[in-house]
């Protein structure tokens, strides 16, 4: 079976991934291959920082990883908050608060499309491969839904009603930007 780490401490982003991976990929996470460090994620683009985490873990394990990185990218924003989803309302992580800010910042524009971007960047013997998966959506003005994380509550996908948050785990991890780049990188894989 092939092995990879999956430059991740997030829970519900490595149950995602490896309900998508199947059996055919044995993962391990950060914290499986003793890496407690905070990688800096400095880059100024979703490719960028998935290239600085994926390098991190090669550099130093100099084991075949992925790393990803993943925006909301909101069309009458100029494609805010994008690369700084994570801390738009800031520092702290805080999807309560960064989703405060988002509808905020919404509040009275009639354009509320949306996407959701995922770049994985894969390094395998040392040679490096980037995918992208993304997702069509709007933003709309009031939380609806408690699965998923981040956004969710406020995202709802092109050609559904409900929003991400309302979606069971398994429906969400057919459509999702994540599953559509990962979908990419098996399917790489499986050419090797
Ligand atoms: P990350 O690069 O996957 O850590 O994502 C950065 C930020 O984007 C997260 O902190 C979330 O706020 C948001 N995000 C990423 N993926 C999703 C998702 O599937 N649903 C909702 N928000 C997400």
């Amino acid at each position: 079976m092939k092995k990879f780490v999956f430059a991740t401490n997030n829970i519900h982003k490595l149950k995602e991934v490896a309900a998508i991976v199947g059996h055919q990929i044995e993962l391990l996470s950060l914290k499986d291959i003793g890496c407690h460090d905070d990688i800096p994620e400095t880059a100024d683009t979703l490719e960028g920082n998935a290239l600085l985490k994926a390098r991190y873990v090669y550099e130093r394990y100099h084991t075949n990883c992925f790393a990803d990185d993943t925006g909301l990218e909101v069309e009458a924003l100029g494609g805010a908050p994008g690369v700084y989803s994570a801390r738009y309302a800031g520092e702290g992580h805080n999807s309560e608060e960064n989703i405060k800010k988002l509808l905020h910042e919404l509040e009275g524009k009639d354009n509320r499309h949306a996407r959701f971007r995922t770049v994985f960047a894969l390094i395998i013997n040392g040679k490096e491969h980037l995918f992208e998966g993304i997702v069509r959506g709007e933003i709309i003005t009031r939380k609806r839904g408690t699965s998923g994380f981040g956004y969710d509550p406020v995202f709802v996908p092109e050609g559904f009603t409900q929003t991400f948050a309302e979606m069971s785990e398994e429906q969400k991890n057919k459509i999702s930007h994540r599953a559509l780049a990962v979908g990419k990188l098996c399917k790489f894989l499986n050419t090797l």
